[in-house]
């Protein structure tokens, strides 16, 4: 008795759908590659149910002749390879003959084709692999592909998809990544017969503006550089754009979408003065390189690369980032001042330093007991004190404003004498603790005043990210934002919390987003993610030169806070040596 069978072709074309039809999002993939790959000058897709009950895509391509439709299914059919070596020549998205029969063997297809600008075209059905109708119909030149009941015949793969949302969401970020690979081509894209994008043949800069928004443009590096074999195209974001996550990141190669850890990388590196851990500048790159060198068949769907001398490559682009980086230097707000202080931006300096400073001094938890939330209000200072909801006893307030003991050091510090020594304070987190307990008791609270703004500000979102930003629009009212409806996934800001830097709520409200989109499956994290990023947004800055009067407001709010000790992140805040710790190094004692 044997026991090894030969599969059925059916069977092996279910199996080869495992690889390469994941989701619905994959199949929308694999079809607008062959709508490419056809000359296509306009793509029309529409889904419905995030994919799970529709995928349509229709195209003005070549289309296919009655023989190449019915051989279309077969598996390993392809009319863009022929032998070894085209295989080391690809020129087109597709060339493995695989997607058409793995998408036939998991749902219902209907396909009409013509290659004539006349009636003479033709019809196929095709569901779980096997011909329901073949027959001549009538459509225009090109090719339309209908899919219905994905996964009918292998439930535990249906079992895997994610909501409807949750699909709409993966398909519309699919597609936008061949909006972006493809601007020259018209394209069009409908969720539930609603329009999300309708976009006509222009340049990537214009689409980048029709997807992003026209203000776009403003935060755009152009990326243009050549050597021998490489050529790097495309923008690169400059520090309006940067993110909480890496979703802004377009990478192609030959113009195909691909994921790259070391290419990612050698971008983020070249940002790496400017930039925090966890934050992700905005590039849309597209590289040029000899397909003898690149070998796009690693991976069933093709999304990884492998190429020779990867290290050349990767310098070549982190170097021209660095050059796109460097020549617009001067038009980055603050760019002179980020770069001047590198210690402050990068947090490993930053770290060591302070805890040097730690090292030779007691904990800050050992720092006296300075916060009396008894009200002051019969001296000279109530002006000043009177902004804020508790301020110092009388006696506390001595050791600050009597003694008119506090500097500003390198325009970051915070240097002030009390009574048993020194404390210093890092300007910056010590307003983040501020502001971030501020946004806590806002958002389970009253909330948070707002101010009018002059010129109120739009503010265009993705399609999927603005559902997400309904989500969570009442939190944002609550911390002072005032936002009304404008158009389409668009919206208007009219007023801001007092806090906040005029100019920075486009960055707010979608750093905000970023972290919501991230973790909105944890409502306690969240609270957390939206404080701490009003607060880190809204924070005076390292380099930002502050008044006596607002170093002392600094201060008297800082220690009425509840952790006056550790910024929302975990930074120190205070460091202080008392003056018997004085005494021992400089070894009176
Ligand atoms: P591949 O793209 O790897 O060749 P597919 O299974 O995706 O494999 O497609 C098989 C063949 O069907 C393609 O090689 C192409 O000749 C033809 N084809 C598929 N879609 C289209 C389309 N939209 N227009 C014209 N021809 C198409
Ligand atoms: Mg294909």
């Amino acid at each position: 008795m044997n026991k090894i069978n030969v599969l059925s072709s059916n069977l092996i074309d279910q199996i080869a759908a495992g690889e390469v039809i994941e989701r619905p999002a994959s199949v929308v993939k694999e079809l607008i590659e062959n709508s490419i790959d056809a000359k296509s000058t306009k793509i029309e897709i529409h889904i419905k149910d995030g994919g799970k009950s529709l995928i349509q895509v229709i195209d003005d391509g070549h289309g296919m002749s009655k023989n190449d439709l019915k051989l279309s299914f077969k598996r390993h059919a392809t009319s863009k390879i022929k032998n070894q070596t085209d295989l080391s020549q690809i020129k087109t998205m597709g060339f493995r003959g695989e997607a058409l029969p793995s998408i036939a063997s998991v749902s219902l297809v209907n396909i009409k084709s013509n290659i004539n600008n006349n009636d003479s075209g033709y019809e196929y059905k095709i569901k779980g692999g096997q011909k329901i109708s073949f027959k001549p119909i009538s459509i225009i030149k090109g090719t339309s592909i209908t899919i219905k009941e994905l996964f009918y015949n292998t439930p535990a793969r249906k079992k895997f998809l994610k909501s409807k949302n949750t699909e709409y969401q993966q398909v519309t970020k699919v597609v936008r990544t061949f909006l972006l690979s493809n601007p020259e081509i018209e394209f069009i894209y409908s969720h539930n017969e609603k329009n999300i994008y309708s976009l006509s043949a222009q340049t990537l800069e214009n689409r980048l503006k029709n997807i992003y928004g026209n203000t776009i443009s403003e935060s755009l590096i152009i990326v243009d550089n050549n050597n021998n074999n490489i050529k790097l195209k495309g923008y690169i974001g400059n520090l309006n754009l940067i993110k909480k996550r890496p979703s802004n990141q377009y990478l192609y190669i030959n113009d195909r979408y691909i994921k790259d850890r070391l290419i990612s990388s050698s971008v983020n590196k070249a940002y790496l003065n400017l930039i925090d851990r966890g934050e992700f500048p905005f590039y849309i790159l597209k590289i040029y390189l000899d397909p003898e060198i690149v070998d796009f068949n690693v991976h069933p769907t093709k999304k990884e690369v492998r190429f020779e001398n990867e290290w050349k490559i990767y310098q070549f682009i982190k170097d021209s980032i660095l050059d796109s980086l460097s020549s617009i230097e001067n038009t980055i707000p603050n760019y002179q001042t980020i770069k001047s202080s590198p210690s402050f931006y990068n947090k490993n300096n930053l770290f060591t330093k302070i805890n040097n400073i730690n090292d030779i001094t007691p904990k800050p938890t050992s720092i006296p007991d300075l916060l009396d939330t008894t009200t002051y209000a019969d001296s000279k200072e109530t002006k000043i004190a009177s902004n804020f909801n508790r301020m110092f006893s009388k006696d506390q307030k001595e050791m600050f404003f009597e003694t008119g003991g506090i500097w500003q050091i390198a325009n970051k510090y915070l240097f002030a004498e009390i009574n048993d020594g020194i404390i210093i304070i890092d300007q910056h987190v010590a307003h983040e603790r501020i502001l971030y307990e501020e946004a806590i008791n806002a958002l389970d609270g009253e909330g948070l005043s707002s101010q009018t703004i002059l010129f109120p500000e739009t503010i265009k979102f993705l399609p999927d990210e603005y559902n997400s930003f309904l989500d969570i629009l009442k939190y944002f009212e609550k911390i002072g934002f005032k936002i009304r409806e404008f158009g389409e996934n668009t919206i208007i800001v009219e007023g801001l919390p007092s806090s906040i830097p005029l100019g920075s709520e486009d960055n707010l409200l979608k750093n905000i987003l970023d972290e919501y989109i991230t973790y909105n499956d944890n409502d306690t994290s969240f609270m957390h993610n939206i404080a701490a990023t009003y607060a880190c947004k809204g924070a005076i800055k390292a380099g930002d030169k502050l008044e006596i009067e607002e170093m002392k407001a600094l201060i008297n709010k800082l220690f009425a806070t509840d952790n006056p000790y550790y910024c929302p992140h975990g930074r120190p805040i205070i460091v202080r040596m008392s003056e018997f710790e004085l005494d021992k190094r400089f070894e009176r004692i």
